[in-house]
């Protein structure tokens, strides 16, 4: 043992050292490189129908101010261009609005923002959540089958929250399926119970299912099909994160997909399954 063993060991130390640290730094990179990636996409789609607002205003101005200038009376044609063009700056205004509420939600998230739970029957949750669904447009037929699997359990959550959730599902159900049907079930196993949202809709390629999950990814089949902002089911994700949830996805392209949520059970129906004895003598 000698002064160059010493050395030897403190250069591998150091050595480790840095190894650990160029990996801290590669990860920091990578959160950094997310982070501006998301908010320029997030910039990118604001601007997309702000573009069509200001275009559409200005137009507007115009038109009103030509007609103010000359005297004129407006035509009927002139009216059937104005309420076009308030049509699209309300629509888009709504799409802007609905961005905004999503990035907002995403950003509570990554600002680490724990949703409040507290321990709660989770089938009157799903049942509001199923009978406001019948407000929504559509073009499918829309109903719930078995709910019983829910009958009697308790889950630790959030009531908004899993309804937010329940409705990221069906809206999407809702908005990729023309014909057919959309249908809400439910499963059981020993500690957790299953939301089943079913559809006979466009489905997608598997190789796309891990991707749906990330900001702003629209499958190939639904862009330009419907305005959507790619958001609804990454914040999902989250919501299921923040339940100690998961999500199963089964989808064939051109025949429907199947989304179940899973959430942990905190008081099971029957209170066998709790392992506790009551006393009978
Ligand atoms: P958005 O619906 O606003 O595009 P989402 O994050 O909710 O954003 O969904 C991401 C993508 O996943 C959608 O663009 C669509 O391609 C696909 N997707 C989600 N739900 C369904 C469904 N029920 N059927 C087919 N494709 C779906």
């Amino acid at each position: 043992y000698g002064p160059n063993d010493e050395i030897g060991r403190l250069t591998s130390t150091i050595n480790g050292m840095l190894g650990r640290l160029q990996h801290t730094y590669s990860e920091l990179e990578e959160v950094n490189h997310t982070q501006r990636r998301f908010v320029s996409d997030a910039s990118h789609e604001l601007r997309t129908p702000l573009t069509t607002i200001r275009g559409n205003v200005d137009l507007l101005e115009k038109m009103w101010k030509r007609m103010a200038d000359s005297g004129m009376q407006q035509d009927s044609e002139q009216i059937e261009m104005s309420l076009e063009a308030m049509h699209d700056i309300a629509s888009e205004a709504a799409r802007m609005s609905r961005l905004v509420n999503d990035l907002l939600s995403l950003a509570r998230a990554d600002a680490g923002f724990q949703i409040a739970k507290i321990e709660q029957d989770i089938l009157p949750i799903v049942e509001d959540v199923v009978r406001k669904a019948h407000l929504l447009p559509r073009t499918v037929e829309w109903s719930s089958g078995d709910l019983s699997a829910l009958n009697g359990v308790q889950v630790y959550g959030s009531r908004d929250y899993l309804q937010q959730l329940l409705f990221i599902f069906i809206e999407n159900a809702f908005k990729y399926t023309e014909v057919g049907f959309v249908k809400l079930d439910s499963l059981r196993t020993d500690n957790q119970i299953g939301i089943r949202i079913e559809d006979s809709g466009l489905g997608m390629d598997k190789e796309e299912v891990p991707l749906i999950f990330e900001r702003f990814y629209r499958a190939d089949l639904s862009r330009g099909k419907t305005a959507g902002t790619g958001l609804g089911l990454s914040i999902a994700k989250w919501i299921i994160d923040e339940h100690q949830g998961s999500i199963e996805v089964k989808t064939t392209q051109g025949e429907g997909s199947i989304f179940i949520i899973w959430l942990p059970i905190t008081v099971p129906s029957d209170s066998s399954d709790l392992g506790i004895s009551i006393p009978t003598d």
